[in-house]
Parts: C-alpha cells; sequence; structure tokens
C-alpha cells in the first residue's frame, strides 16, 4: 500500500530550534507498521523546520519509505525509487531523493552504487535521527551515503506523528522487531529483536490520539500476542488491552497481528468483555499442515490453531476472523495444500489474505528443497482466493438484516452510494468497507447503520438514525 505525505494539523508544530528549509514530500510504502515511522520522520523533519509538499514535484526532499520484507515489496519500492528519479531528472537534479525503510536496511549498501539519483539511504534503525540526517544532506553538498545501522530504534509517546488533518482511526505501534524466526521471514534482520513499549507509553499515546479527535485505535506490532516477553516485568497484553480499552473518549479498539504460539485465554477474554474492543481476530497462521508449520517455525500446532479458533468463536460468536496464508512453501506436497484447502473451506474466515512464498535470501527456508514452481504457486494463491471468495459471499450474506456501527470515513466515490465507511467487522486497509446509500454524517462520526445488501468483499447499508454520536450504540 502507498500513501503521500498528510499535511497534518499545524497545532502539533513545536518551536523547537529550526535546523532545515525547504519542503518534504514523503511516500510511505507496505504495511501499517511502516506508515507509522513515516509519521514519526514527518513530525520530526517538520518540527525542525520543514514543511510538506502534496506533491514530488513540489517538494525540495522527497523521502520515500519503502518495503522489502518479500519479492513484490521489493519490485514495489524499486519502482517508486526509479519513478521518482525521473521526476528528479524533469526537474534538472533539484530534488534530494532519501530512500530509508525496510529496503535501505537490507540492500542501501549495494543499492548505494546502484541508484546515484538516490541521494541517501537511511536504514530502519534511523528513523528517530532523520532530522540530522536531511540536516547532513542539507549541508553536505554532493556525498551520497548509505547509513544502515542496528535496527533497535523504538518510538515512544513524545514522538510526534503528522497524521491526516481529522482522522479518525490511527495505528499504535506497540512494539517492534521479532524474535520469532520463522523460516522464511526476513523481518527479524530487517526490524531487529523484539522491543516492546511500556504500557504506560502506550497508554499515553492512546490518550494523545483521542485528544486530537481519533476514535478508533489499532494497536499492531510485528507479532503483538508476543508482547511484553522482553519487559522486566513482563506485562501481559491482556492488561494492555484493558488500560488503553479504558482510555476516556476512545470509541473502538482493534488489536491486529496475533500470532497463534502467544493467543491466550486471557486476551481473547479481555477482548469479549471490554465493550469498545472488536471481536476481531486478526490471526496470522500460515498454514495448517503440521509438518509446513514445523518447517516454517511457526512454533504452533495445527490442533492448537484449532482450539484458538474454537475458543475464540465460542466465546465471542459474533467474532471476524481473519488471517493469512502462505501457500507454495517447500515442501508443500499436493495432499499438504489440500489440507489447507479443506481447512479454508471448514473454518469460513471472515477475511484471509494468501501470499505465495518468495525465497528470501538469507533466511533459512531459502535452503530448503523441494521448491515448487511460481507458476503452480500461483495456481495454488488463486484456487484458495476463488473458494475464499464464495465465503466472504456467503459471510456478507448472513449480515443483511444486522445493525452495525459504522465509523464513517468519508464520501463514497462509489456510484450509487453517498457515504463509506467501516463496521467493527472491518479493518482498514486489509478487508471489505460498508457503503451506505444516502444520509448526511461527517468523517469520525458513528452512525448505526442496517446492512440491506453486500457483494465478494463490501457491505451496503442504510443509516437508520442521523447523526448517532450521542446516542449508545
Ligand atoms: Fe516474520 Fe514470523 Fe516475526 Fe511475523 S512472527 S515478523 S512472520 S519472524
Amino acid at each position: 500500500r502507498r500513501r503521500e505525505t498528510p499535511q497534518g494539523s499545524d497545532s502539533e508544530t513545536s518551536a523547537v530550534k529550526k535546523l532545515l528549509a525547504g519542503k518534504l514530500h514523503i511516500i510511505s510504502l507496505g504495511c501499517s507498521k511502516n506508515l507509522i515511522d513515516s509519521e514519526v520522520m514527518g513530525a520530526l523533519a517538520r518540527d525542525s523546520g520543514m514543511t510538506m509538499a502534496n506533491r514530488p514535484q513540489d517538494a525540495d526532499v522527497v523521502l520515500v519509505n519503502t518495503c522489502g520484507f518479500i519479492g513484490p515489496a521489493k519490485e514495489e519500492s524499486l519502482e517508486a525509487i526509479l519513478a521518482l528519479a525521473e521526476i528528479k531528472k524533469q526537474r534538472g537534479g533539484a530534488i534530494r531523493l532519501v530512500v530509508a525503510g525496510c529496503l535501505a536496511q537490507r540492500y542501501g549498501r549495494k543499492l548505494l552504487s546502484e541508484i546515484p539519483e538516490a541521494d541517501l539511504w537511511i536504514g530502519t534503525g534511523e528513523v528517530g535521527r532523520i532530522a540530522e540526517h536531511l540536516q547532513g544532506l542539507q549541508a553536505g553538498g554532493a556525498k551520497r551515503k548509505a547509513i544502515v545501522s542496528r535496527p533497535d530504534f523504538l518510538m515512544t509517546a513524545h514522538h510526534k506523528r503528522v497524521l491526516p488533518s481529522g482522522a479518525a482511526t490511527a495505528y499504535l505501534k506497540i512494539s517492534d522487531g521479532c524474535s520469532n524466526r520463522c523460516t522464511y521471514c526476513a523481518i527479524p534482520s530487517i526490524r531487529g529483536r523484539a522491543r516492546s513499549r511500556r504500557p504506560e507509553d502506550i497508554v499515553l499515546e492512546a490518550e494523545n490520539l483521542v485528544a486530537r479527535g481519533v476514535r478508533e485505535i489499532i494497536l499492531i506490532g510485528q507479532d503483538t500476542t508476543a508482547y511484553g516477553k522482553d519487559l522486566k516485568n513482563r506485562p501481559l497484553l491482556s492488561g494492555l488491552l484493558t488500560d488503553v480499552s479504558a482510555v476516556s473518549g476512545l470509541r473502538r479498539l482493534r488489536l491486529l497481528y496475533a500470532h497463534p504460539a502467544h493467543v491466550t485465554t486471557g486476551v481473547l477474554e479481555t477482548m469479549a468483555s471490554r465493550e469498545n474492543i472488536c471481536r476481531y481476530l486478526d490471526l496470522p497462521i500460515q498454514h495448517i499442515d503440521d509438518a509446513i508449520l514445523a518447517a516454517m517455525n511457526r512454533r504452533v500446532s495445527s490442533k492448537t490453531i484449532r482450539e484458538i479458533i474454537r475458543q475464540a468463536r465460542g466465546m465471542m460468536p459474533d467474532l471476524a476472523l481473519r488471517t493469512s496464508l502462505i501457500v507454495g512453501f517447500p515442501r508443500e506436497t499436493p495432499k499438504r495444500f489440500d489440507r489447507l484447502m479443506d481447512f479454508v473451506r471448514n473454518m469460513r474466515f471472515d477475511h484471509l489474505g494468501v501470499f505465495t512464498y518468495s525465497r528470501e535470501e538469507g533466511t533459512p527456508a531459502a535452503d530448503l528443497p523441494s521448491r515448487i514452481s511460481e507458476k503452480e504457486k500461483e495456481r495454488r494463491r488463486d484456487a484458495v482466493m476463488n473458494e475464499q471468495a464464495d465465503i466472504s459471499l456467503a459471510v456478507n450474506q448472513t449480515l443483511i438484516g444486522s445493525i452495525q456501527e459504522v465509523l464513517i470515513e468519508g464520501k463514497s466515490e462509489r456510484r450509487g452510494f453517498a457515504l463509506v465507511g467501516r463496521c467493527r467487522r472491518q479493518a482498514p486497509d486489509v478487508d471489505g468497507v460498508t457503503y451506505l446509500k444516502k444520509g448526511r454524517a461527517a468523517a469520525g462520526d458513528f452512525v448505526r447503520c442496517k446492512i440491506t445488501g453486500c457483494d465478494h468483499y463490501d457491505l451496503f447499508g442504510e443509516i437508520l438514525f442521523d447523526n448517532c454520536r450521542k446516542m449508545k450504540l
């Protein structure tokens, strides 16, 4: 996913010493964790004197915060860099091009010589030092550099973030890095070991976000259910959920990236018992065949995965369950793939994403034999997605006639609908949305809707009462 720099609100600008000048444009690629880094870098640059440009053509410095954990993400990042290099050329070199993020952490030193249009490469450990790097760039003339340090940056509530003006939904990173070492995954080497933020620091950021008008907070991390294991007194995720959900004025709290090896009954009970926590479980299982799970080093069995789902659905009959899968992992025989297909068919996930296995250098799985061809991987991905499309449609059809609380995101661009928003079953960026036929509401309003129709991924509805802010939903 690609996002361009929001302007942000001026109230966030502080009066610290201005070291920088000029206009900055940021392009954020990849996941929501990367997006937060972009927001933090934007705020640090702005507090040091830069202003935000809406387009790269209007900027003095363009920063592209890249993704680089699998093949397609790397390709997308390279395309974005080369497109910016072209804009730089058209402007006679008047733009300074900075490449940050996962691709820079992983390949910055190598790409420094291959992409001469980029002036500066900075890894994921450099987020907190962006202002000094930009200052060095503005002061230092033509010397091009790659600065790749140990990826150990961890934001705190004292880091400001450039959020879109009037944002009603915001991600909140409770931890960074990962210590799991799944055999296919390059993220631990890109993002470093798992580091959790202190609970009180997370609560403080939640309070700050609510004070800025955020109504829904989404807790994220590479593995949110590993939260607290690295801290001295090992605070529990269930306690953190309770504390954040108690922040005054917070209407919705959602948790993403719950690794099945670490989901506890306490987390599910908290989710079930707190009114403002969405009954939404994002459980990236990756596979269900035990031999594949072991080869992936997922440290969880198919039995445990089934038990978590049974328990979660037992506690929350209205639970929306999301998962992500990898198909075409080495040694995924037709029989093992069929086992996955049967599981998808029977488990009826509300939302599901599929990746084809990407062989990443430096990961243990890259050396595994019995590799599956790209064509076969794609066939398997398409087969799962086709199966899931029917399931998603059937799940959505069961919602017709139900009443849902929808957080309005703005005017609809889809013909025949006035507004678009999300009900509690729908996370931003990855799930479908709810389109509303008519009615008046502003972004950030909550409205009560009756679901009247659907397609495979989206819901269609009608507002029952205008302006339900004051209603108890
Ligand atoms: Fe990668 Fe596994 Fe950590 Fe997720 S849990 S970031 S897949 S190592």
